[in-house]
């Protein structure tokens, strides 16, 4: 089969590579029918992250169950199914705390599991899921092809902006700022208005997003940064700043905006990956009580909640899709992110 590599920095490659086998009488194999490119993606591919060898990448991805090993009973041969960004167990007592990617048993696309063999990355014609039971939601019917980017979203940036807001305390009648307009933030304000925000700034200097934006809930757009964009978050909430902040880019800049557009007593839930050294200035949060809360997002517990509204049309982040291509021009779909041609690539294998 085909399925994307990693070399190095600006170095993505369709290539041949063995098609998966059950290895696990607990496994699924699962054939690809949309994939697509991450924000966090990004970093191997600027060499932020270093590549030190060639590996699989890709961690998003919905598909059609073709085999099921001989001890996997809640899910079966012929189901669409959405995979969230790690796999799981969904039953040890870090899944039952709510902590999915700390599962025991669990682990990421793209590596070797705990027996020492590769789990494919999702970037792929097909991927061998671990843990079937446990990582794997199925839709009670294959799903039209209208629905595909939407329900793909659930595999991450969805449910990573829904875990942005929840860290953050959102409920009726919050106030929120989002820091971050690629597709977790985008998902983010989607998640706030959903909860019952009040209010939402969307802070974006892009007209394209900020449209996304404004459809997904956002009541205001701030395109300054630093300082000024600062200043104007809390012109906008009484002078004081924002109930709660959303913090998806992860850099030490979008970290230091979250915190200082937080209103005294207000809370950051942040889930940008970070990268760029991103640091906690303990004075800060001591003198106006900001809280901090948040991290990698355990979305396999809400692809359940989210679900049946993707399904009945009410909830529609697969928006934040804005070009669709082959796996064959997968090298070019990171390239569009890279450049911000595209918000984000869905790919078709
Ligand atoms: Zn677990």
């Amino acid at each position: 089969m085909k399925a994307t590599i990693i070399h190095g920095a600006r170095d993505i490659r369709l290539e041949t590579v063995p098609d998966p086998v059950l290895q696990s009488d607990t496994d699924a194999i699962v054939r690809v029918v949309a994939a697509c490119v991450c924000g966090s993606d990004l970093w191997p591919y600027r060499g932020i992250a270093p590549t030190k060898e060639p590996h699989r990448i890709g961690h998003e991805f919905v598909g059609i169950i073709e085999e099921v090993g001989t001890a996997v009973e809640t899910v079966r041969v012929g189901d669409f199914v959405i995979a969230p960004f790690y796999y799981c167990d969904n039953t040890c007592i870090n899944c039952r705390n709510g902590v999915s990617t700390s599962c025991l048993n669990g682990g990421w696309w793209g590596a070797n599991d705990r027996d020492g063999n590769l789990v494919d990355g999702a970037q792929g014609e097909r991927v061998r899921v671990p843990l079937a039971d446990g990582t794997l939601v199925a839709t009670p019917d294959v799903p039209d092809a209208a629905l595909v980017p939407h329900l793909l979203t659930l595999a991450d940036v969805m449910g990573t902006g829904h875990h942005a807001a929840l860290s953050a305390g959102v409920t009726e009648g919050s106030t929120v700022a989002v820091v971050g307009d690629g597709a977790v933030g985008l998902c983010a304000i989607l998640a706030a208005h959903r909860l019952g925000a009040s209010r939402i700034v969307a802070m974006s200097r892009h007209a394209d997003r900020q449209a996304i934006a404004r459809e997904f809930g956002a009541t205001d757009v701030v395109e300054e940064r630093g300082d000024d964009g600062v200043a104007k978050v809390k012109e906008l909430f009484d002078g004081i700043g924002a109930d709660c902040v959303l913090e998806c880019v992860g850099t030490k800049e979008s970290m230091d905006q979250a915190i200082r557009s937080a209103r005294p007593g207000g809370m950051v839930g942040y889930v940008g990956v970070p990268a760029g050294g991103p640091e906690l200035p303990i004075g800060t949060l001591f003198n106006t009580n900001v809280g901090v809360r948040g991290g990698v997002a355990s979305v396999r517990g809400y692809i359940e909640e989210l679900l049946p509204e993707v399904l009945s049309g009410t909830l529609t982040p697969g928006r934040v899709f804005d070009l669709e291509l082959p796996l064959a021009d997968v090298a070019d779909a990171y390239a569009a992110m890279d450049e911000r041609r595209a918000t984000k690539v869905l790919l078709r294998p």
